[in-house]
C-alpha cells in the first residue's frame, strides 16, 4: 500500500479515512540523523512496548491514539493532528539536561521537569519556552496546560510500571496530536524514546546504548520488552 509518510523510525500508511498503520522499522538514528545504524529486531521491540503501555496508560484514563497490534511491527492507530513539540519529562539529569546545566547523570531532581522542545530537524529540535509555544501559537493555553498534566500523569504512572520491573526510569520524550479537538498522547513510548536504567547494575537499556556504542544494543532492548511483557 502506498505509504503517506515515512520518519526516521516508523513508516505511516492509511488505514481508512480516521486511521493509520503504524510500521516499526529496525534503522536507529541518533544526534538529528548525523548518526545512523541498524538495531536488528527494535521494530518489533518498540510496536510490543508501545502497544503494552498505551493500553497500561488507556487503562488508567489517559486518552490515546493506539487502536490495537496488528501485527508483530504494526499498530492501528487514530489520524491525529500532531502538535510541533517533543514534550520531555525528567525524574533524574541525563543527556543534554545533564550536559546544559553541567550536572553528573543520574543526580536525580527535586521535582519532576516537564520541558518542551519545538519538532524541526532543519533547527535540531530547539528547546521552546511555555510563552513562545503560546506566542507562536503551536497551542493554545488550555491544550498546553492539558499536555502538561498529561504529561506529568503519565510520567508517575510509567514510572511505578517500570520500577515494579526493576527498571529506573529517568527520563522520556511524549508527542501529542489533536483529533476532533480533543488532545490524544499519539507516536510511540520505547526504548527509543526512553531513559531506562537497570535498577541493580545501573546500566542503560535504551537508545544510549547505540547513541554511546556501549555494545549490547539489541540485548538491551529484548531485555527491556521481556520485562514489559511480564505483568
Ligand atoms: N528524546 C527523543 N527524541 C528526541 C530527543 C530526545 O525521544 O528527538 C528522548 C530521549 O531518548 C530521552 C529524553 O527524550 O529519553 C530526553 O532527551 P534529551 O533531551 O536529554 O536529549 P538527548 O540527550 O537524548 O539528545
Amino acid at each position: 500500500m502506498e505509504k503517506l509518510y515515512e520518519g526516521k523510525a516508523k513508516v505511516l500508511f492509511p488505514a481508512g479515512p480516521d486511521t493509520l498503520r503504524v510500521y516499526f522499522k529496525d534503522e536507529a538514528t541518533a544526534f538529528n540523523a548525523q548518526k545512523r545504524g541498524l538495531i536488528p529486531g527494535k521494530g518489533v521491540v518498540n510496536n510490543k512496548v508501545s502497544a503494552t503501555l498505551f493500553r497500561y496508560l488507556e487503562a488508567h484514563g489517559v486518552k490515546t491514539h493506539f487502536l490495537e497490534e496488528v501485527s508483530d511491527r504494526e499498530m492501528r492507530v487514530l489520524r491525529v493532528e500532531i502538535l510541533p513539540l517533543e514534550v520531555i519529562l525528567r525524574f533524574k539529569a541525563a543527556g543534554s539536561f545533564a550536559k546544559r546545566y553541567g550536572v553528573k547523570e543520574g543526580t536525580p531532581l527535586k521535582t519532576p521537569l516537564v520541558e518542551f522542545s519545538l519538532k524541526s530537524d532543519p533547527l535540531g529540535d530547539p528547546l521552546i519556552c511555555p510563552e513562545a509555544i503560546l506566542a507562536l501559537g503551536l497551542a493554545a493555553e488550555e491544550e498546553l496546560s492539558q499536555v502538561r498534566t498529561t504529561t506529568l500523569k503519565v510520567g508517575e504512572l510509567l514510572r511505578d510500571f517500570f520500577a515494579q520491573r526493576g527498571l529506573d526510569l529517568i527520563d522520556f520524550k511524549l508527542e501529542f496530536g489533536k483529533r476532533q479537538g480533543e488532545i490524544l498522547l499519539a507516536d510511540e513510548i520505547s526504548p527509543d524514546t526512553m531513559r531506562l536504567w537497570d535498577q541493580k547494575t545501573g546500566e542503560p537499556m535504551d537508545k544510549d546504548r547505540f547513541r554511546k556504542d556501549l555494545g549490547g544494543v539489541e540485548e538491551a532492548y529484548q531485555e527491556v520488552l521481556r520485562r514489559v511483557l511480564r505483568g
